[in-house]
């Protein structure tokens, strides 16, 4: 029997825990979250205590060490109660101690990756500029050797966790004009009395996901020693920034597909209850088409989701098959959000009612892990190949 979607045992009972901890300490802080636009450092603290900041990475250093696919659990749980919360843990989990577990020596990993799987520090990681997004070849924060390190010189823009990070791991070029062979990443620590290290720049407010805070981190020649270097070789930073963009896009997905049937669910509930033109509204031909198309696109696109994170536990080649997974869940999330909007009325528009929120929170998704337009331009060039 080689087709096999069950979950083990082990990862429904890790739903389960995961689920539990994100009804008791997420579920009835929702909207506080929401409207504080502040990074809850007690939930944190909670989180950290239960493990799941370790997820990823080995026992010895304090993690759990679990596959990929409880890995995706675990996000889509976590984004179900607070997708802004969810970006702060899975940005320390997956991109923001990521290199750090693959390329530091033991005395860095030590000194800060086993705090950070203890909550004690806050990761990021930083590749966006001013005028880079999509574009990583256009990275303009220069790393200078010198004697003993490198100088980092520039600024980051759109750093999730920035305003509260105590170390981030940072893309810089040893010369623009190399383009895309000329990225790296470095170790910073923040700056603080007595040592060098970035500054905390512009604090942005976001319309959506706004528990995770947001900022412009500034790199002003900040040294680090050539320990801080994170890779064996210059020039690889690309290459190994692709080691984790499968999971950056299958996580996405996850959040999408939280996002979506929580807006949908909420819908369901409130369809059934209004009442115009003498019925509940759910009885209405023209709602129900909306739920329908829904769960439609909601569970080939959680199968498929799930079917990548098996792809990448395996080790099976799937690039196009986590750009097509992200590119489907967060349609089909934009759908569903856009449709509670309406199923809700004018009390769609009102904060006090949920569907703005999943609305706002959902916005995002559109960016990380590759917009959509380059997305499908990646996606249509495969296609078309001979
Ligand atoms: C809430 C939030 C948190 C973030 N957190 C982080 C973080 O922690 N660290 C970090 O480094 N970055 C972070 N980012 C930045 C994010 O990665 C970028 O927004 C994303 O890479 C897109 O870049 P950009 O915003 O500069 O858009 P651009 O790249 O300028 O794109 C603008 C528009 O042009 C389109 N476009 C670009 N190139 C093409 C093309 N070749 N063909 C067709 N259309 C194209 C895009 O699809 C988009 O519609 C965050 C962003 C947000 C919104």
């Amino acid at each position: 029997m080689a087709l096999d979607f069950t979950f083990s045992e082990e990862q429904n009972f890790f739903r389960d825990m995961v689920r539990d901890a994100v009804n008791r300490l997420i579920m009835p802080r929702v909207k506080e979250l929401d409207e504080n636009e502040e990074f809850p450092r007690d939930l944190w603290r909670e989180f950290a205590s239960l493990g799941y900041l370790g997820l990823r990475h080995q026992e010895k250093y304090g993690g759990m060490d679990t596959d990929t696919i409880s890995q995706m659990i675990f996000y889509e749980e976590l984004a179900r109660g607070s997708c802004g919360f969810a970006m702060s843990v899975i940005m320390q989990i997956l991109m923001g101690t990521y290199f750090i577990g693959r390329f530091a020596n033991e005395g860095i990993k030590q000194k800060i990756l086993v705090p950070a799987i203890k909550g004690e520090k806050i990761a990021t990681i930083c590749f966006t500029e001013d005028q880079s997004g999509s574009d990583l070849g256009g990275t303009r924060t220069l790393a200078t050797k010198v004697d003993g390190g490198w100088r980092i010189n520039g600024r980051k823009q759109w750093i999730t966790n920035g305003p509260i990070a105590d170390v981030a791991t940072v893309m810089a070029t040893v010369d623009p004009k190399m383009g895309l062979k000329g990225l790296n990443f470095y170790l910073v620590e923040k700056k603080t009395e007595g040592r060098d290290g970035f500054a905390v720049g512009q604090r942005l407010h976001k319309l959506g996901s706004r528990c995770s805070v947001t900022s412009e981190l500034v790199y002003d020649h900040v040294f680090v020693p050539d320990e801080n270097f994170l890779g064996e070789q210059v020039g690889k930073g690309v290459q190994y920034a692709g080691e984790i963009l499968n999971e950056v896009r299958v996580m996405t997905s996850m959040c999408a597909l939280a996002i979506a049937k929580a807006a949908m669910d909420d819908a369901r509930e409130y369809a059934k209850n209004r009442i115009a033109f003498g019925n509940p509204i759910s009885k209405y031909q023209l709602i129900r088409e909306k739920f329908a198309k829904y769960w439609a696109w909601y569970e080939t696109s959680w199968n498929y989701s799930y079917k990548c994170a098996w792809m990448i536990q395996n080790k099976i080649p799937c690039t196009n098959e986590c750009m097509l997974a992200k590119y489907h869940a967060t349609e089909m999330c934009m759908y569903a959000v856009e449709e509670a909007m309406r199923i809700y009325g004018g009390n769609a528009f009102c904060t006090e009612y949920p569907p703005q929120r999943y609305w706002r929170d959902a916005k995002f998704l559109l960016y990380g892990g590759g917009t959509h337009e380059v997305l499908c331009d990646y996606l249509g060039r495969a296609f078309c190949k001979d």
